[in-house]
């Protein structure tokens, strides 16, 4: 492809919106423009990319054992009203009527869908397992799209569903995919970590998201260096140290002028934050909820939403707390009453624990979970963090963050129970398909891979998603010797069957070298007069400082030994 022809122009500019690598350099390199929020275009050089990812994730997949098919972008309101998940969903959900007034949903997965496939098609444990996929253009209302292809309202991606007459063949399905996984983002010249992620309140049995690394990354992630234990922060737990066990002593108040924060309290009493217990109000679908922690810890909210079973969780403003006649800084379980109360484990592990007297500017002494409050659920719901100990093996946990590129979950027989998607197996009954789905965002993979592969210069795309594998940069075309010389570098590498992308333009060097480090091909490839000289071109690949000369007519042969070396 010839540059000079190619749709798409590149930025000098820094583009003043974008705040992540990948959205500035998508932008600056001319490869996606913006056409609503959310909503992108993607131009021929970002096109080939994403096609190239879709050619890896499909042979995956077909290895994997999955059967492309195509499901409608288009779904009737109805099936997720009989699912519920209209409701789960909520805003994200786009939904539209069609002129004869009945409401339609823009798809944003398709479970729903694929069950009713299922359903209608699957008899007997014969037909099993089976693994249905495709690669589709998903819709979400996000509340927040944000980081160019990071988080859009609009985009591709792989869908896979998996149906098995009962767990054990759930798991091998979960494990293949898994396998399937692994390879492909090693294919795609991405380093992917495999984390156990929250399953949600839906009440799925397992899930495991895969992160690529990256400092803008939305997900948090704890991980321990010694054991490899991986989880997402919504999921991830940690040893809670235990507290000396000494003799319950009798409660007494004590005046905290002023101490609204645990870390007040803390200080002003003169113990650790972990001798306090913290209370926290929420509103959850509604109802206000009082949570209680030890000082030491925070909640997570993903876990409590799932405690609670609840699709709606926010912290409870200051009006609600006080209708409801709790005083903030100073409120405890001790004597509360009429209201659920949720406590993290934590306040099980330990005694004569610093809480709120529910009066203003006074606190209680020698608090003790049982003899002074209870709770209508004691659970885990903390958030684990750098420098706790790992549940595995005791060992300092760490923290990271990463783009979610993929996602796993077992589903088991949610979906095939509620719309009686059942199969005859051996033994003569009717039973549930037992489902998993995994899925995988294509642009999101592409930004990840931009988030995880470029320098202060532009992108250095992996030679397998790379638009063009090679760069060839003319240098003063106006030369016809040069012209010439470039024109059959051009035809030579094509015959070869190299994909080029050939600057013809008669720009100066300085601009043709940035674009060729902006752009990212793995190998830029120079011919000018100089090289000229001793019959020459020069080689560099975009990830090295090191060039090398190589005679015209070897370029080919050589490109194609150093292209393989950076695979
Ligand atoms: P997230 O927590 O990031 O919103 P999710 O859990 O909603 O993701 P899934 O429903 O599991 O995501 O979708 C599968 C994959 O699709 C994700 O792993 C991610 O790669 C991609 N994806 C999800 N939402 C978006 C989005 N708004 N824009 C781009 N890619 C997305
Ligand atoms: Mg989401």
């Amino acid at each position: 492809m010839r540059l000079s022809k190619i749709f798409g122009r590149t930025l000098r500019e820094m583009p003043a919106e974008a705040e992540t690598v990948s959205h500035q350099l998508l932008l600056r390199a001319g490869m996606i423009q913006q056409v609503a929020a959310g909503v992108y275009a993607y131009l021929p050089l970002a096109w080939r990319v994403l096609r190239k990812i879709e050619k890896i994730v499909r042979e995956e997949m077909d290895s994997a054992g999955g059967q492309e098919l195509l499901m409608p972008v288009l779904q009737p309101l109805e099936m997720w009203e009989e699912s519920g998940r209209d409701e789960a969903f909520g805003k994200s959900l786009f939904v539209l009527s069609d002129r004869r007034d009945r409401k339609l949903v823009l798809g944003p997965t398709h479970e729903e869908v694929v069950t009713e496939l299922a359903r209608r098609n699957i008899r007997s444990y014969r037909d099993l397992p089976l693994r249905l996929y495709q690669i589709q253009t998903k819709f979400r209302d996000e509340p927040r799209p944000r980081g160019g292809l990071m988080r859009v309202r609009e985009f591709g991606m792989k869908d896979l569903y998996s149906f098995d007459s009962d767990e054990e063949g759930l798991d091998r399905s979960y494990r293949t995919m898994m396998q399937a996984y692994k390879n492909l983002y090693k294919r795609c010249g991405l380093t992917a970590m495999m984390v156990e992620a929250d399953s949600g309140a839906i009440g799925g049995k397992e899930s495991h998201e895969f992160m690529v690394l990256a400092e803008t990354g939305e997900d948090a992630i704890i991980f321990c260096p010694n054991c490899g234990y991986a989880a997402n922060v919504e999921k991830a737990t940690a040893v809670k140290p235990v507290l000396d066990n000494e003799p319950m002593r009798e409660p007494e108040e004590v005046a905290t002028p002023g101490a609204k924060t645990i870390r007040d309290v803390a200080n002003l009493l003169g113990i650790p934050e972990s001798r306090t217990l913290k209370a926290v109000f929420y509103r959850a679908d509604g109802n206000l909820v009082f949570v209680t922690i030890r000082g030491d810890l925070e909640v997570n909210e993903v876990k409590l939403k799932n405690a609670l079973k609840v699709s709606e969780l926010r912290l409870a403003n200051e009006d609600e707390v006080r209708e409801a006649g709790l005083v903030a800084g100073a409120a405890s379980a001790v004597g509360l009453k009429g209201l659920r109360i949720i406590a993290d484990d934590s306040v099980t592990l330990g005694r004569n624990f610093v809480a709120g007297a529910n009066r203003e500017d006074t606190h209680l002494r020698n608090v003790n979970y049982e003899r002074d409050f209870g709770a209508d659920l004691v659970t885990d719901i903390a958030l684990a963090s750098s420098g706790q100990r790992c549940a595995v093996c005791g060992a300092e946990l760490s923290s990271t963050r990463g783009v979610e590129v993929g996602h796993i979950f077992k589903l088991g027989t949610i979906f095939s129970q509620r719309q009686g998607a059942l199969f005859l197996d051996r033994d003569g009954l009717q039973k549930p398909l037992v489902m998993g789905c995994y899925g995988i965002g294509i642009g999101r993979l592409l930004a990840a891979a931009i988030e995880q592969n470029h320098d202060e210069k532009g992108i250095i795309w992996p030679v397998p998603i790379a638009p063009y594998q090679a760069h060839l940069c003319a240098l003063g075309v106006d030369d016809e010797e040069v012209g010439a010389s470039a024109d059959r570098v051009y035809e030579e590498l094509q015959e070869a069957g190299i994909e080029v992308l050939y600057d013809d333009r008669a720009e100066s060097p300085g601009v043709k070298f940035n674009d060729a480090d902006l752009l990212g091909m793995p190998v830029r490839i120079v011919v000018s007069r100089r090289t000229l000289k001793s019959g020459c071109a020069e080689l560099r690949p975009r990830s090295s400082v090191d060039s090398e000369n190589v005679a015209l007519e070897l370029v080919a042969e050589r490109l194609t030994a150093v292209l393989e070396g950076l695979r």
